[in-house]
């Protein structure tokens, strides 16, 4: 989109102006030197695209922009808000940290260890907490609430969750909600659009029949 929004961002990381990159699949925009290190973690942890030099499927780039927009960044750096974190010298990276240790270790804690995330209660049982998760995701799907779904996510809600009782996935849900943002996030996140549900439709199948932009244009990519 604009020059004009971007010149007003920072680096998720570092708060350098001007980020140049994006995290796709963690919602934020990063600098030069910040990609680099993201580079280094692998996909798993982060995808990055140059903003301007990759291609981007547009709703791909509009879920990124509104996610950072959103304040997605807040979910991956929850307990630094707080403001005890200072005192306990937990602090994010800034524009003159060296790359390495400080950028480094940073975006390592951030990202791979999920340091500064906002857990849940503790649960027993492992598994119970990610069926909780994803049937949370399931119905926040609907709506058109990016930075919940992508906190869910995060935490272990399952993209090709089968709801047992709804017979479908998240994608499913979003596809019949025109939910076109949505159905993006959840498919940088493994969501397959081939997947049945009970009548045995995939969410293609709900992406046409709806017979509009939206329909033509989830799923274009894949994921
Ligand atoms: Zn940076």
């Amino acid at each position: 989109m604009s020059k004009r929004v971007r010149s007003r961002e920072v680096c998720a990381d570092c708060s350098a102006p001007e980020p140049r990159w994006a995290s796709v699949n963690r919602g934020v925009l990063i600098c030069d030197e910040c990609c680099s290190i993201h580079r280094g973690l692998g996909r798993h942890s982060s995808q990055v695209r140059h903003l301007t030099h990759s291609s981007w499927p547009p709703s791909q780039l509009q879920m990124v922009q509104t996610l950072y927009g959103n304040g997605a960044n807040s979910i991956w750096e929850h307990s630094l808000l707080d403001p005890s974190s200072s005192a306990s010298g937990k602090r994010k990276a800034n524009p003159q940290d060296r790359v390495h240790p400080n950028k480094t270790e940073f975006i390592k804690a951030k990202y791979q260890m999920l340091a500064y995330v906002h857990r849940m209660p503790c649960r027993d049982d492992d598994s119970v907490t990610a069926k909780d998760l994803s049937k949370q995701l399931h119905s926040s799907v609907r709506t058109g609430n990016l930075e919940t779904c992508l906190r869910l996510l995060s935490l272990g809600g399952q993209a090709n969750f089968f709801h047992p009782e709804k017979g479908n996935t998240p994608l499913h849900i979003a596809a019949k909600a025109g939910q076109i943002l949505q159905a993006e996030l959840l498919a940088v996140y493994g969501a397959d659009p081939g997947a049945l549900d009970s009548s045995g439709k995939t969410p293609i199948d709900y992406a046409s029949e709806r017979k509009t932009a939206v329909g033509k244009t989830m799923f274009a990519t894949g994921a």
